[in-house]
């Protein structure tokens, strides 16, 4: 069986090690995750080149996302590269402070306005909520604070404040170079972080544009204000896959209230027709451990039923001592959660009146391959909408996508359901050819054996984007496939 849920993986010091990645990709990772909050441009270009190569090895499309670092508000570094703050003890956060030299009393940051934008009694999380300040008061830029929660701080922290409300802008400087590093690497996904509104996303979608660069944008939900029910809504529109950032967002909102946001911010997603992520901490004590906790095996099955496209592994994979058990063990949970039947029967887009003729092809494959014995659908596709649409609905029936776009075949990685397969079509086939083709095609990844049922949605002049027009289905072996 394959596995529907794809599993996205963030590149790191762990996966540079001689042969990981490959095991990596072997392991059954779809994505791989570029932070661009770690590492030079160049280091991201070789990853990049290195992940292709081995892609083509494998003979499995492995996609690409860049995750910019955007306006993470970070502490600047420590003189002894951390600190122990003890509960009690004054702490302060200071702009104006050297950069290189903080120690347990104070420490610089990197984001200006901050002093002008808490208060006294504002509640300043560090370190995804794992050290606890209290504003007492600012001086001279300087932001006096109590800590609440103690513990180790080290090097470029993370600071957010608790119910959100910082203004920073969600393209830095950095960003906007970093896109045009994104776009001669032809990454498949961009993710942006930080969002407050959807016009973020069109200006990334603008800039990346004008770079050149066709990649599809990720709107990582993480800030308070991206939560709100009409501004959700306009940030999924404007994106075509949205992240749960659950480390930034459950800092801003509280962690109490993201399983109830996950489950509303994927029904969404997938209502408007685009792709959910969930990410952060799915695997976190295999940083260090060879097995997941059983807390872990339950949050990684329950992002499958609740109906996410992928899930995502941070530091497990990037700086862990296991990243490759994590990836079996995310595979082998998502295997037996799949076989569950909630995950398998939609009542999905039941009552609406479908704008498209393709759109009410792909929703009648799924029908019916969810209502007959089917062994996979075959959408020939340009432009990659009509796996999409079909992979919304809930099923077990594997999708393929066959396409001879390089970035509709990157942009499908990341479709729960969905497999890509590179696969030439001229425009004016004959369409028992076709069916033919993609018959031996199916049969050269061992897909198809005689007697199987397949449907195959195609457009009568194949190679065309939109043009979808007809379902068919065939019978491996029978009749003129071969
Ligand atoms: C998160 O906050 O959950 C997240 C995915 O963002 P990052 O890893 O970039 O902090």
């Amino acid at each position: 069986m394959l596995r529907r849920t794809k599993i996205l993986a963030t590149l790191g010091p762990a996966t540079d090690k001689p042969g990981i990645l490959e095991e990596l990709i072997n392991a059954g990772v779809d994505v791989v995750r570029m932070n661009f909050s770690h590492g030079s441009a160049q280091d991201h270009i070789d990853r990049a080149k290195t992940i292709r190569e081995l892609s083509q090895k494998a003979g499995r499309r492995v996609g690409i996302l860049a995750d910019l670092q955007g306006p993470k508000i970070r502490i600047a570094r420590f003189k002894d590269t951390k600190v122990f703050l003890k509960e009690g003890q004054d702490f302060a956060l200071d702009i104006n402070l050297d950069p290189l030299v903080g120690d347990n009393t104070q420490v610089g940051i990197t984001y200006e306005p901050l002093a002008l934008e808490v208060r006294p009694g504002s509640r300043l999380l560090l370190d995804d909520g794992r050290i606890v300040l209290d504003v007492v008061n600012v001086e001279n830029m300087r932001v006096n604070c109590t800590v609440a929660v103690g513990g180790d701080l080290s090097n470029n922290k993370g600071i957010n404040l608790l119910g959100g409300g910082l203004s920073a802008a969600a393209l830095t400087e950095k960003d906007k170079e970093d896109i045009k590093t994104i776009a001669l690497m032809r990454c498949d996904y961009v993710a942006i972080s930080f969002p407050r509104t959807a016009e973020d996303l069109h200006e990334a979608r603008r800039l990346l544009i004008a770079a050149g660069c066709h990649a599809g944008i990720v709107a990582k939900v993480e800030r308070a204000e991206a939560i709100v029910p009409d501004v959700m809504d306009e940030i999924i529109l404007a994106s075509d896959a949205v992240m749960v950032a659950r480390g930034d967002l459950g800092v801003e909102i509280g962690d109490a209230n993201l399983p109830a946001v996950q489950k509303l911010l994927i029904k969404r997603t997938r209502e408007l027709n685009r792709v959910a992520i969930t990410a952060t901490q799915m695997m976190e004590s295999m940083i260090d451990n060879p097995i997941p906790t059983r807390a872990e095996v339950f949050d990684v099955a329950n992002a499958v039923y609740d109906g996410t496209d992928a899930i995502m592994l941070s530091a497990e994979t990037a700086s862990g001592k296991h990243p490759i058990k994590a990836v079996e063990a995310m595979n082998r949970i998502c295997l037996e959660a799949e076989k569950q039947s909630i995950v398998r029967v939609s009542d999905h887009r039941v009552n609406i009146q479908f704008e498209r003729d393709d759109e009410a092809i792909a929703m009648s494959a799924m029908y019916m391959a969810n209502h007959t014995k089917i062994k996979g659908i075959v959408a020939l596709t340009e432009s990659g909408s009509t796996p999409l649409w079909m992979s919304r609905i809930s099923s077990g029936i594997s999708i393929f996508a066959m396409s001879s776009s390089e970035e509709t075949l990157g942009r499908v990685t990341l479709f729960r359901g969905v497999f890509p397969i590179c696969h030439k079509i001229d425009e004016k086939h004959d369409h028992a050819e076709v069916n033919r083709d993609v018959v031996r095609e199916l049969r050269k990844w061992n897909l198809a054996k005689d007697g199987d049922k397949f449907i195959i949605t195609k457009g009568d002049l194949t190679g065309v984007k939109g043009g979808t027009n007809a379902l068919k289905v065939i019978v491996v072996g029978q009749g003129l496939t071969p």
